[in-house]
């Protein structure tokens, strides 16, 4: 019950790439690189082991970025010449690359940082992949065409080769694979008419279990701006719930603590797992257990308890190590007390 786990991304150190940064320039090149990787990943392992999380991750420190990280793998990419665009609907710019002619993975694209995670931790792993709107929302097309019929192919596109690599990954023993589609929040009749097949398609044939993360974006300023305008409740969700409870994907991971996601929300996904967010990744201040177990304790409303995992909001990629690692404890010592509060009923 409650088992604990992170949305995906973590810190990565001062000696690997910049801090603090959503897009982070390495601090290695060649060979050193490959290894600092391997070293930060392991680093992470063990500090998500001594906190005491259920489900481990690698922490994605062997991506420079969540969707970039897997498009370096893909053949008609130009990377070379990236241009500024304005993603998620337009909320902050970002320098992406081009897609210019057909698309296909060079090879595998994260069997090190997999491999390692399996070998070195005997409890359940889980191993992110960006989804395929996202990807499309975080790319030039000079290749598939304005509308969306150009968008919903270059999608499909993507989606298989994500379930190429998603397939190679529960191979090399990963337990859950997730899907990052923070896009499903800022296109939801798009999400709903077409983003979650395109999911579906990235998942296909995969016996392991599968899960979406679908929330408000990492802690950086323009996401605080963008949530400012949003309100005083946050009913996105509600236009994708329904076509995510009827998919075949397993478990939903979802923002809540500090959101003004309304918790009947999740009564939606009713026979999914929902991974509720209960750390806030745009703040510094450490969550006490007693706000993690009350976060819990509201959500078991609407969830029931054998279906609800204790998560947080997004990544930690742009935060201070410390702070991660302070609230990874929090995460856990919050579970911990909602279950002693649970078994006193
Ligand atoms: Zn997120």
């Amino acid at each position: 019950m409650f088992m604990t786990s992170i949305a995906g991304s973590l810190p990565k150190p001062g000696w690997l790439a910049e801090s603090q940064k959503l897009w982070p320039q390495w601090k290695q090149q060649g060979q050193a690189l490959q290894q600092a990787k391997a070293d930060a990943t392991l680093l992470w392992i063990k500090a998500q082991e001594d906190a005491g999380l259920d489900i481990i991750g690698d922490g994605e420190q062997a991506r420079q970025h969540f969707v970039h990280g897997f498009l370096e793998q893909v053949d008609g990419i130009d990377f070379d010449n990236k241009v500024k665009m304005g993603i998620r609907n337009n909320r902050y710019d970002a320098m992406v690359p081009q897609v210019i002619g057909p698309l296909r993975l060079k090879g595998r694209v994260h069997a090190m940082e997999a491999q390692l995670l399996r070998a070195h931790t005997q409890r359940k792993t889980k191993f992110t992949l960006p989804g395929p709107m996202t990807i499309v929302d975080t790319v030039a097309d000079r290749f598939y065409g304005e509308g969306k019929v150009g968008r919903v192919k270059m999608a499909m596109a993507f989606a298989e080769l994500l379930n190429q690599e998603a397939l190679a990954l529960q191979a090399d023993g990963i337990d859950i694979i997730q899907f990052d589609e923070p896009a499903f929040n800022v296109y939801m009749e798009d999400a709903a008419d077409w983003g979650v097949q395109a999911l579906e398609r990235a998942a296909q044939g995969l016996t392991c279990t599968t899960a979406v993360h679908i929330c408000y974006g990492y802690g950086i300023q323009a996401n605080v701006d963008w949530k400012n305008t949003l309100g005083q409740e946050w009913r996105q969700y509600e236009k994708v719930f329904p076509a995510l409870a009827k998919s075949r994907i397993h478990q939903v991971s979802l923002e809540c603590w500090h959101s003004h996601v309304p918790m009947d929300l999740m009564a939606l996904l009713a026979g999914k797992d929902v991974l509720v967010g209960v750390i806030d990744v745009a703040i510094e201040a450490v969550e006490t257990p007693q706000e993690v177990a009350d976060t819990i304790g509201r959500a078991l409303q609407f969830v029931r308890k054998e279906h609800l995992f204790a998560c947080t909001n997004c990544g930690m990629a742009p935060m201070g190590r410390e702070t991660a690692q302070a609230k990874l404890k929090a995460l856990v010592a919050g579970a911990a007390l909602a279950r002693e509060r649970l078994a006193q009923h």
